[in-house]
């Protein structure tokens, strides 16, 4: 063990959180799983759904966007039943992006 296991973790990590955080995720938690577990995180990663690609609704008490699979709104902490369909949406599609984070 040397400084080139840890160059090859800080790169597994750089290269998974960039990957994590295109996906919608933490970029700071797929950096530590890919330098904890390079490859594997890294693989694990690819393999992670989009959360871009999950379908949202708003909340009815703060009018908050969140996720559908969220059960509680992080805003205000309403519980959040599975709404009709009809109160569902897919997120815009993301156009030429500006730096938003
Ligand atoms: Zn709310």
């Amino acid at each position: 063990m040397g400084y080139e296991w840890i160059a090859i973790a800080v790169g597994f990590g750089v290269a998974t959180g960039i990957i994590g955080k295109a996906k919608g995720n933490s970029f700071l938690i797929w950096f530590l799983v890919g330098a904890i577990l390079p490859v594997i995180g890294l693989v694990a990663v690819l393999l992670t759904r989009n959360e871009d690609a999950e379908p949202e609704r708003q909340c009815p008490n703060c009018r908050k966007i969140v996720k559908l699979y969220v059960q509680v709104c992080p805003r205000c902490g309403t519980e959040l039943y599975l709404p009709d369909p009809s109160e569902t949406r897919m997120p815009p599609p993301r156009g030429g992006r500006r730096g938003v984070t």
